[in-house]
């Protein structure tokens, strides 16, 4: 009995902890790729975006995924009839694991540019915790611009999550219609966060705060994030369909989820106040 308790408490435990590792299930799952608007795609994960923006020059890619998911996202892009070979820029919403980790990667077997926020470049030539590293091209500052074959990206610093935490915008042309859309890099306070006295990063929430007041400033239609989740990605996408209005426009639900951030991190912000030394759960 002693040792079946034994078992069972070192299974359990093995599965907690690959359970963290792979983050939610929908980390690696597979979904067709598909048309935003415009030149934007997803060819992505179920959850982790991978945006590609096609130009008459080539493609910017914003976003590798985890190293495991490079494949699935290879296989998307010629699934769309792109060729993953024509990546002339890589760009990213914040260096982490899901996002980036496979920069590096990507850049070697493409000849890419990898173009990055000033202040997340150490985090993303950094080594170590999954991350082989990446030499980074060209050192982005806010407010800059990513040009390509008539495309243009603005990048937002929208630091907090991390420093150097990156809110893409281009305006898409869609059958001759200009939608906005904005890529959030993201508005989450991640489990362990350090918002009052971060040693690390002690100006971490003047930054969030200032992160929510240009998110509110951007003008939105189209809703898209680092994450699937953060825009309800699997429940617009069957709505997807000719003729209908693209779910995707989504200027309400925009403001929405800012607004919601925006509350869940100063309800967080006042709790750690009240109660020094206990990071976010
Ligand atoms: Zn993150």
């Amino acid at each position: 009995m002693i040792k079946r308790t034994l078992l069972l408490t070192l299974v359990l435990t093995a599965t907690a902890s690959v359970l963290a590792a792979q983050g939610n299930a929908d980390f690696h799952r597979e979904i067709p790729p598909f048309k935003v608007a415009g030149n934007l795609y997803w060819v992505g994960t179920a959850d982790l975006s991978v945006y590609l923006i096609n130009t008459p020059q080539g493609n910017i890619l914003i976003n590798s995924d985890f190293q495991e998911d490079l494949p699935l996202i290879k296989k998307n892009i010629d699934k769309l009839g792109f060729k993953y070979s024509d990546t002339k820029i890589i760009l990213a919403s914040h260096a982490h694991n899901d996002h980036d980790a496979g920069v590096g990667i990507m850049k070697k077997e493409t000849g890419a540019k990898l173009m990055i926020m000033d202040a997340d470049v150490a985090s993303t030539e950094a080594t170590g915790n999954g991350r082989p590293g990446a030499k980074v091209d060209r050192v982005l500052h806010d407010g800059d611009t990513v040009e390509l074959g008539g495309s243009k990206l603005v990048a937002h610093l929208t630091p907090g999550h991390t420093k150097g935490c990156t809110t893409w915008t281009m305006v898409v042309d869609d059958n001759g219609k200009k939608l906005n859309a904005v890529i959030i890099g993201s508005a989450n306070v991640n489990a362990g966060t350090y918002l009052v006295g971060n040693k690390d990063y002690p100006q971490i929430a003047d930054d969030y705060m200032k992160t929510f007041k240009v998110l509110k400033s951007l003008p939105c239609d189209l809703f898209l994030g680092a994450h699937g989740n953060n825009f309800g990605l699997l429940a617009k996408l069957p709505k997807m369909k000719p003729g209908s209005p693209n779910p995707l426009i989504d200027p309400a639900g925009y403001k929405a989820y800012v607004a919601d951030r925006e509350a869940a991190f100063t309800k967080e912000l006042e709790r750690q106040k009240k109660n020094p030394g206990s990071p976010a759960a």
